[in-house]
């Protein structure tokens, strides 16, 4: 491919809202253009990648025994209100009335779809198990579409399904699935791990995400290199720290301070002269539409997906400020749990199992800019539950083995769940066992983000000079730079048959041949990234020589003209 027919509009700068990394490059580079928030334009560079890592996807999902299909983007609504997720999808899903006012949505996932159509085929248990997957936009109404194509609003997802009649076939596609992503992020050449997963709003009862490691990772794994347990912060189960012992007799009377302007956990933790840990956080959410109010240590974080499971409910939201007010009688921002349940006591308080250890600590005063110190929990407050709600973090153990955790960052690209019957219950999709018995058929997803891993391998192979492409992604595998291609024929002549051995050698080239500057030249293609540059010029051609380097490593080396091709061929396969 002639670079002087191709559409790479590279940049020098990426526009002020591009967000990471790998948004700056793949706006740079000539891969994507935005369109509007979360809608991206993929240009022929950037398509050649999605076309590389789909590739990859497909053949190993065809090695796994899934079988491809092809389904509407435009779903019906009356699916959705079978499996429950027309309301509780909440507002990702992006609704719309045709023109008799029927309702439809752009699917965000196509559990709805696969079962109905599966429903409507397989009877028999002689027919299972039998996984199905395709290719295909998603709409997913994101809150806050950012960081490129990684969290956009259309993106390009590989979905799979499997259905079975016995549990151990559902495992079983579990595992092919999952043993089909390791191979997959393998040839995709990432540094990645598999870890366990919150189920989300998919929902299902066992789940694992593949993790591509990257410092910009929007995700935190918790890693226990003691016994190799991993997790998403959200899933990671922590052990109970041991109980400490209090003196009750020692301590003192619950008293009050005045915090003028402290808003912040650090401002009043400053301001008392206490550290953070001290402190005891209130948040008020509505479960269902029900008050609960939730209780953690000042330096760490609720994590609402567990808190949701505690629960056992389908919508966790942050109360109103209104709602705040009537359920504790304080000004937001100032209620403490002491005395709680006598002014409200059917109010029921959730507190993490740190929150029980916190001896004379500080809480909320009960009135604007006022805490209260000497709060014991065990003695002051009445907690309903306690139990593991917080996020994992630094000092945490293993809930396994007791070790302490280590913690990476990672962006999550592939999502394998064990669904069971929640959507074949629901929708009816049964089959006949043996015995002629109707039963719901047992069902397994599996995604992978074929646009959001693009991004991914940018972030976790880079430099400052661009994309630094792992080999089997790469756009092209040989970046061939001519310079004087038009004014010296001996260089034409080279590059040309260089570039043409290369392609019935089944190498992919990008061929510079345009009239510019070497050093424009070059750095275009530092930018672009592909892994092999061979540059022919006047200044080498005489020597009977071009120039080779590895876009990883730093110096050119010369090569006899003669040799290039072999040579390049060694290295691509
Ligand atoms: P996240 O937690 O990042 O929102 P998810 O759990 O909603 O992801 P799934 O429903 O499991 O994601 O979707 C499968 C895959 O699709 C994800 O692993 C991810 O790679 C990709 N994906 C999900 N949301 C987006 C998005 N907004 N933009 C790009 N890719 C996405
Ligand atoms: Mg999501």
């Amino acid at each position: 491919m002639k670079l002087s027919n191709y559409y790479i509009p590279t940049l020098k700068e990426a526009p002020k809202d591009a967000d990471t990394l790998s948004a700056k490059l793949m706006i740079r580079a000539g891969l994507i253009r935005k369109l509007a928030s979360g809608l991206y334009e993929w240009l022929p560079l950037g398509l050649r990648v999605l076309k590389k890592v789909e590739n990859i996807v497909r053949e190993e999902m065809e090695k796994a025994g899934a079988c491809e299909v092809w389904l509407p983007v435009v779903q019906p609504k009356e699916l959705w209100e079978e499996s429950g997720r027309w309301t509780f999808y909440g507002k990702e899903l992006l609704r719309f009335e045709d023109r008799k006012q029927a309702e439809f949505c752009i699917a965000p996932t196509a559990e709805e779809v696969i079962t109905d159509l599966v429903r409507k085929d397989v009877s028999s248990y002689k027919q299972l198990p039998v996984c199905l997957y395709q290719f295909g936009t998603k709409f997913r109404d994101e809150i806050r579409p950012r960081f490129g194509v990684m969290r956009a609003r259309e993106f390009y997802m590989k979905d799979a399904y499997s259905f079975a009649a016995t549990d151990e076939d559902a495992s079983t596609w579990y595992k092919k699935m999952y043993d089909a992503y390791q191979r997959i992020f393998k040839r995709c050449g990432f540094e990645f791990a598999a870890v366990e997963a919150d189920t989300g709003s998919i929902g299902g009862n066992f789940s694992h995400e593949f993790m591509v490691l990257a410092d910009t990772g929007e995700d935190t794994i918790a890693n226990c290199t003691a016994c190799g347990y991993a997790a998403n912060t959200e899933k990671a189960e922590i052990l109970k720290p041991a109980d400490v012992q209090i003196n009750m007799a020692d301590l003192k009377p619950i008293e009050k301070r005045n915090t003028p302007n402290a808003h912040s956990v650090e401002d009043v933790a400053q301001l008392l002269g206490v550290p953070s840990e001290k402190l005891i956080k209130l948040l008020v959410f509505t479960a269902d539409g029900t008050p609960v109010i939730a209780l953690v240590r000042g330096d760490h974080e609720l994590n609402e997906f567990k808190f949701r499971a505690l629960l056992k409910c389908n919508e966790l939201e942050k109360a109103s400020e209104e709602v705040y007010t009537q359920v504790t009688g304080s000004p937001v921002g100032f209620a403490g749990a002491q005395g709680l349940k006598a002014k409200n006591p059917n109010v029921k308080i959730y507190a993490d199992n740190y929150v029980k250890n916190i001896v004379s600590g500080v809480a909320g005063g009960n009135e604007k800019d006022v805490h209260a110190v000497n709060v014991t929990p065990q003695r002051d407050i009445q907690v309903d539950v306690y139990a593991d709600l917080k996020m994992a973090s630094a000092g945490d153990k293993c809930a396994r083995c007791g070790a302490p955790f280590t913690f990476k960052r990672g962006i999550e690209t592939g999502h394998v769940f064990k669904l069971g019957t929640k959507y074949s219950a629901a929708m009816h999709a049964t089959f006949l066992d043996e015995n002629q018995k109707a039963q719901p058929m047992i069902m397994g997803c599996y995604g992978i983000g074929i646009s959001r891993v693009v991004a991914a391998a940018i972030e976790q192979s880079h430099d400052d000079n661009g994309i630094i492409w792992p080999e089997p992604l790469a756009p092209f595998d040989v970046a061939l730079v001519a310079i004087d291609y038009d004014s010296n024929p001996e260089v034409k002549k080279y590059t040309d048959e260089i570039c043409a051995q290369l392609e019935s050698a089944g190498i992919s080239v990008l061929l510079d041949d345009r009239d510019e500057r070497p050093g424009i030249k070059f750095k275009d293609m530092d930018l672009i990234g592909l892994p092999h540059r061979l540059v022919v010029s006047s200044r080498t051609v005489k020597d009977g020589e071009c120039e080779y380097k590895n876009r990883r490593e730093k110096e050119a080396v010369r090569w006899k003209l003669g040799d290039a091709v072999k040579q390049l061929i060694e290295k691509v396969k």
